[in-house]
C-alpha cells in the first residue's frame, strides 16, 4: 500500500490533471446551457482577466459545466496559439535585426572603397611583374 503522505510524483500529478480535465469536458453535459455565462465572459477568463479570476462563483460554473469548459479550453489553446506566433515572429525580427546590426557594424568598419569580398574568398591580386617569375605548379615556363 502506499503512503498517503508520499508527494506525488510529475507522473501521477499529469495523469491527475488529465483525468480531471476529462471529467470536466465530459461529464457536465448542461444541453440547456443553464446557469451559463456568455462567451466574453468566458473568453475574458481565457485571457486571465484579474477581476474574473477573482470570481468563484464563474470559475465553479466553467468546471461542471462541459460546454463551458470546452469553450474556455478552446480559448486557451487559441492565446497559447497566438502567443506562439508571437514569439515566431519576435525571433525572426531579433534574427534580422541582429543580422542588419551585423552588417552595418562590419560596412562602417572597412575603408572607402573596400567591399570586404577578398576576405578568405578571392585571394589578393599579385603584381604582373612578381607573376611572372614565381613558378605555378603544373605549369611550366618555356623560355
Ligand atoms: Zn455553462
Amino acid at each position: 500500500m502506499t503512503d498517503p503522505e508520499r508527494p506525488l510524483t510529475e507522473f501521477e500529478v499529469d495523469e491527475l490533471v488529465r483525468r480531471c480535465k476529462d471529467v470536466c469536458l465530459n461529464e457536465y453535459p448542461n444541453p440547456d446551457r443553464v446557469g451559463c455565462p456568455s462567451d466574453e465572459a468566458i473568453e475574458r477568463l481565457a485571457h486571465e482577466d484579474q477581476d474574473l479570476l477573482r470570481t468563484d462563483e464563474l470559475i465553479s460554473h466553467i468546471v461542471t459545466c462541459s460546454p463551458c469548459f470546452r469553450k474556455h479550453a478552446a480559448c486557451r489553446e487559441q492565446l497559447r496559439s497566438r502567443n506562439r506566433l508571437k514569439m515566431a515572429a519576435l525571433s525572426t525580427a531579433a534574427v534580422l535585426l541582429l543580422v542588419f546590426a551585423v552588417l552595418t557594424v562590419r560596412n562602417l568598419s572597412m575603408a572607402p572603397g573596400q567591399t570586404g569580398i577578398s576576405k578568405g574568398g578571392v585571394p589578393p591580386r599579385v603584381p604582373e611583374s612578381k607573376a611572372q617569375t614565381e613558378s605555378q605548379p603544373g605549369h611550366s615556363r618555356i623560355a
